[in-house]
């Protein structure tokens, strides 16, 4: 039985016909760079996601570049990331002038903790990028006193975390700013690329609006240094219409989790467990063997898709060398990222593939 580690066509077959509606309407009013797709969108996500407003940019990457932007951060500021994320959250310091500081991970959930992110503070650390990893959110609690008491602004990175919630509390609304990724693989992917921040600051988005579109309230008036970060008409009106579906989906991927979790038995193998906090949205299922690559080959030959997400930690990328960290620095980081394995988790999964993947992970001899 194949298993393909994701396929995307499953998602889009049934959704097609109404995908097709919404590009006409598009099409046929000319509402291409904003307009009212996009404000649609952004009305019925910022309620998905618990609040009054969201942004809708072009990317997943600029919404954390123009987060950070609206919060007043630049050059000479450290900015503290995750060492175990994607690289576009390191990029929101570095893009400003600022300079990333990694902080290592508890490998019980793959996000910082209030301790990891202690030890990597400076003099001059004036915000944290907490990255919800693989939907899974981060301990926000204590993060959030921690920054209370240092005066930092945090940034939750949402891009795998959509609809996920901390304490019953939707992340992205809990810092100073969320944001996200409409990258077509995320929870949430449009078909194409897409973005969106949001905050319960009205100010910041009042900011982030304006730096969208070339730091421009009234057309040809520059009062900012922005730039052109404008989401499509195209790409809101494929994410109005999947938007309805993520509840069911994220029930979905949950429910694989939950699969996965019980049925898994090989020795050696870390799952991810449910925290107390909050449960995952499941953009992963990522697990950590000591013998990763062998068991990554077993399922290859099983005709079962995986995927190293990440093979390599942020403070040891070539683009980052010149800040100077060793092999060593960020134990719990380095570890996991030379035994984690990303299992198939998307949501048009059968039960029958899911087992087929259980049973070939606990026939893996080791
Ligand atoms: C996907 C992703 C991003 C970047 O989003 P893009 O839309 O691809 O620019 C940022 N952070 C994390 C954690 C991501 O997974």
């Amino acid at each position: 039985m194949k298993v393909p580690f994701l396929d995307l066509t499953l998602q889009h077959q049934p959704l097609r016909e109404e995908i097709l509606a919404a590009w006409a309407a598009t099409l046929d009013g000319n509402r291409f760079c904003l307009g009212r797709d996009v404000e649609e969108f952004e009305k019925a996500f910022a309620a998905a996601c618990g609040g009054v407003d969201a942004v809708g940019v072009d990317n997943g990457t600029s919404a954390l570049q123009l987060a950070a932007q609206s919060l007043g951060l630049g050059a000479g500021d450290d900015v503290v990331v995750p060492a175990f994320t994607f690289i576009a959250s390191a990029w929101t310091a570095t893009y400003l002038g600022a300079r990333p500081v990694f902080a290592d991970i508890d490998p019980a959930h793959y996000c910082v903790t209030a301790a990891t992110i202690r030890a990597a503070l400076t003099p001059k650390t004036r915000a944290i990028v907490v990255v919800h990893l693989f939907g899974q959110p981060a301990p926000m609690d204590e993060i959030l006193a921690l920054a209370a008491e240092r005066g930092l602004k945090v940034i939750e990175d949402c891009a795998q975390a959509h609809l996920a919630q901390y304490r019953g509390r939707p992340v992205g609304l809990l810092g100073d700013a969320g944001t996200f990724s409409f990258y077509p693989t995320k929870n949430l992917g449009g078909c194409g690329e897409g973005g969106a921040v949001i905050s319960r600051h009205a100010e910041v988005l009042k900011r982030v609006r304006t730096l969208r579109v070339h730091g421009s309230d009234r057309r040809y008036y520059h009062d900012f240094v922005g730039g052109n970060f404008r989401m499509e008409g195209l790409q809101a009106g494929a994410l109005s219409v999947k938007l309805k579906h993520l509840p069911r989906w994220t029930a979905r991927r949950r429910e694989i989790a939950a699969r996965y979790r019980a049925g898994l038995k090989l020795a050696g193998l870390a799952v991810p467990q449910a925290q107390a906090w909050g449960e995952s949205v499941f953009h992963q299922f990522t697990l950590t063997h000591p013998r990763r690559d062998a068991l990554r080959e077993h399922l290859t030959r099983a005709e079962i898709g995986t995927d190293l997400i990440y093979p390599m930690p942020l403070h040891l990328q070539p683009c980052y060398a010149g800040l100077g960290y060793q092999v060593g620095s960020m134990p719990q980081a380095e570890r996991v990222c030379a035994t984690c394995l990303s299992l198939p988790i998307f949501p048009e999964l059968t039960d029958a593939q899911v087992d087929h993947v259980i049973a070939s992970v606990n026939a893996f001899a080791g």
